[in-house]
């Protein structure tokens, strides 16, 4: 059986549907041997409803420490997804450094002041190429930050299937690249196939990339809602390994080691 984890997952600590503890029955059904979760924070924006207070992130870890102490069958850990802001790394660093997680998703939400996955509008009337450009040059200096374990959906911005004249594959090459010299994980993430986008981040046709680049990987559902926990991941590890990956990224107390599967 393939050690399967899901490190990408969000309870109603920021805008999940349920409550840690619901997600444990469905994810060992998934035969998940590790689920970890990756609530939303935001800092520098006024706070936003999807997102977990700072003043929670306290409560959020206990809550997790002690469901961890008592589920024997399937391993916690426990991580956050924080929105990276060129510019504020050194701040974004100071917030970070004393929580005790086992991992840190990095991700793009948002270009300017709005984010890219709130709605179509936000893609109305602009330049297709340009925005994948800002989005990648951002999500590359999320990587270059080194403040992160896992990128999280590295290509967000395909989300409402818009799609741009340009080639892509320096970009992916550009950013590959920088994820192994920072030596950082990417995600699969399996909840593009739920979105307007219907298909996994990133791009199944650079997938290649960061297997010659040689960056690790992971499998990680997205999931909002206990159903989704694993989900599509049979089909994403098949993907994997078409592409010629054999191993994936595992963490514990922000310590990466690979585990074949
Ligand atoms: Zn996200
Ligand atoms: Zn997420």
């Amino acid at each position: 059986m393939i050690y399967k984890t899901d490190y990408h997952m969000h309870s109603s600590y920021s805008d999940g549907r349920s409550m840690p503890e619901d997600y444990i029955v469905p994810a060992i059904a998934a035969g998940l041997s590790e689920i970890g979760f990756s609530e939303h924070l935001t800092l520098f924006k006024d706070h936003e409803d999807w997102n977990i207070s700072p003043g929670n992130i306290s409560p959020y870890i206990s809550h997790l420490e002690t469901l961890r102490n008592n589920i024997k069958n399937i391993k916690i850990k426990i991580g956050l997804e924080v929105d990276f802001f060129a510019g504020k790394e050194e701040e974004i660093y100071s917030f970070l450094d004393p929580l005790p997680l086992d991992y840190i998703i990095g991700s793009v939400h948002y270009l300017g002041e709005k984010t890219v996955d709130a709605g179509p509008e936000f893609y109305e009337g602009r330049n297709i190429d340009r925005l994948f450009g800002s989005y990648f040059d951002s999500v590359i200096a999320a990587a270059a930050s080194g403040l992160f374990d896992i990128i999280g959906h590295c290509d967000l911005i395909r989300i409402f299937g818009y799609k741009p004249s340009a080639d892509l594959e320096p970009l992916y090459r550009k950013l590959a690249k920088m994820m192994k010299i920072r030596d950082i994980a990417f995600e699969v993430n399996t909840n593009g196939r739920n979105r307007p986008l219907a298909d996994f981040y990133p791009d199944r046709r650079y997938l290649h990339i960061f297997r010659e680049e040689n960056v690790p990987v992971c499998v990680n559902s997205d999931a909002h809602m206990p159903s989704r926990v694993g989900q599509y991941f049979d089909e994403a590890y098949e993907l994997l390994r078409y592409i010629g990956f054999t191993e994936m990224a595992v963490f514990d107390k922000r310590e990466r080691r690979m585990v074949p599967f």
